[in-house]
């Protein structure tokens, strides 16, 4: 796409944008003017659907009409309820159904995850992360290791990235070289939470598997504007949330990956109720039979009020069709690249990937001489977005609600709050 720097431009483009009826989809925050706020920060929590009240109505009426037999006589019975799920969640990260799974929150699938991928000898027991991991990553490898007796300090082997904040795939394939017969896990997240780096996943995990080191991703940034062909790559697991591209609502359900191969190994894993045979299950007395399936690794019967939400904006990324997010959301973000490029200041530094493949949607701006007023003065002026210490602005258009003028819109208020007087 070729851009332009002009408001007529990127109404242009939002004239023409295959996908701007969803805009209207989604509940937009309001300034005290009662406009919508220029809302960039779908990395953290993403807008509402409209949508996503009559799907949790639905069965807050089920759960009153019918009580305990909504289970099986709701419209939408809740027994299989996560089952309507899988589908549209497995095309989204590339899987086969029967490799996905919505469950839990996020941190506690990586950790249900290390208890049947992580399984260290005492030669053999070094994970592999990324330096600038999202902490709760970082804190679930150490207290793993540590939970094995492992120190991390000696156990845990961190992927720096260089000067430019970039992460280096020859510094990956390094430690790898260096250390393959003690390291026998890599946790990566993909699209890095901080830069917005997104990795090439498949040399990651050809790298790995050369090694028969286990591979896992982090796509809590990545899942919902990235395509990360799961089931292809052949990644062991992965792990992600639903509240921020996914637009499910704050603390809302976590997904899992787990690769089809793993499903009938013997692996060691934490079980509950959910993840026996659903023939079974209400026998109670049996002993456990796994779902042969990312099922399997259920424990709870799930909260169908979040799963209802999940389903609402899932519905809305049938509708829209993946590709077609995936192909604005390089638009867009390209959109915002150029323009801030075209604000020519030396002392703005975008840190993510200018290869639009190494990216999601964020960009990340570094301030190299601002500090947290510019950041106070954008919010001031109607934009969500988010501040990282030190110095960097995140900033993501979400493919689905937001438009080329929201972009444009943004950069005007940062260049009138920048340079003006
Ligand atoms: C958002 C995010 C989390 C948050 O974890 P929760 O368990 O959902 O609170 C963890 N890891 C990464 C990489 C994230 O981006």
């Amino acid at each position: 796409m070729t851009y332009q720097n002009s408001l007529e431009f990127a109404q242009n483009c939002d004239t023409n944008d295959s996908l701007k009826k969803f805009r209207n989809e989604f509940h937009f925050p309001k300034t005290n003017q009662g406009d919508n706020k220029i809302y960039l920060c779908g990395n953290s929590l993403g807008l509402q659907p409209k949508s996503t009240l009559d799907y949790i109505q639905q069965e807050l009426e089920d759960w009153s009409k019918f009580g305990v037999d909504g289970h099986t006589d709701a419209k939408n019975p809740w027994m299989p309820y996560h089952e309507f799920l899988s589908e549209p969640m497995a095309e989204i990260v590339g899987a086969k159904e029967s490799e996905v799974i919505i469950m839990n929150t996020l941190s506690v699938n990586l950790h249900l995850m290390m208890v049947s991928f992580y399984q260290p000898t005492s030669k053999r027991h070094k994970i592999v992360i990324e330096a600038d991991a999202f902490p709760s990553d970082l804190y679930a490898v150490e207290s793993q290791l540590k939970f094995h007796n492992f120190d991390p300090k000696e156990s845990l082997i961190l992927w720096k990235p260089r000067e430019d904040q970039q992460y280096d795939l020859e510094d990956f394939d390094q430690i790898i070289q260096d250390h393959a017969d003690e390291i026998v896990l890599v946790l990566i997240g993909n699209t890095n939470y901080y830069t917005g780096q997104n990795f090439d996943m498949q040399h990651i995990t050809n790298v790995c598997h050369q090694h028969e080191i286990t591979i896992g991703f982090d796509l809590a940034h990545g899942v919902g504007n990235i395509q990360p062909n799961l089931h292809n790559l052949g990644v062991d697991f992965a792990v992600w949330c639903t509240y921020k591209y996914l637009n499910s609502g704050p603390g809302s359900l976590g997904g899992c990956f787990v690769h089809e191969k793993h499903h009938t190994t013997d692996l060691k894993r934490f079980t509950g109720w959910w993840g026996h045979d659903k023939s079974t299950r209400f026998n109670m007395r049996q002993d456990f039979k796994p779902i042969p399936t990312a099922e399997a690794w259920q424990l709870s019967n799930p909260p169908i009020l979040s799963m209802a939400a999940i389903r609402a904006s899932l519905d809305i990324y049938q509708q829209a069709g993946f590709d077609n997010v995936i192909k604005k959301s390089k638009d867009l973000t390209g959109f915002l690249e150029y323009l801030l490029v075209e604000l020519n200041d030396k002392n703005l530094n975008i840190i993510t990937p200018k290869n639009p493949d190494e990216r999601g949607c964020q960009l990340s701006i570094q301030f190299l001489d601002a500090d947290k007023s510019l950041f106070d003065k954008l919010t001031k002026a109607g934009v969500v977005a988010d501040w990282r210490e030190p110095q960097v602005i995140r900033v993501a258009p979400a493919p689905l609600y937001n438009s080329f003028e929201d972009v444009y819109q943004f950069v005007q208020i940062l260049k009138d709050i920048r340079y003006a007087g």
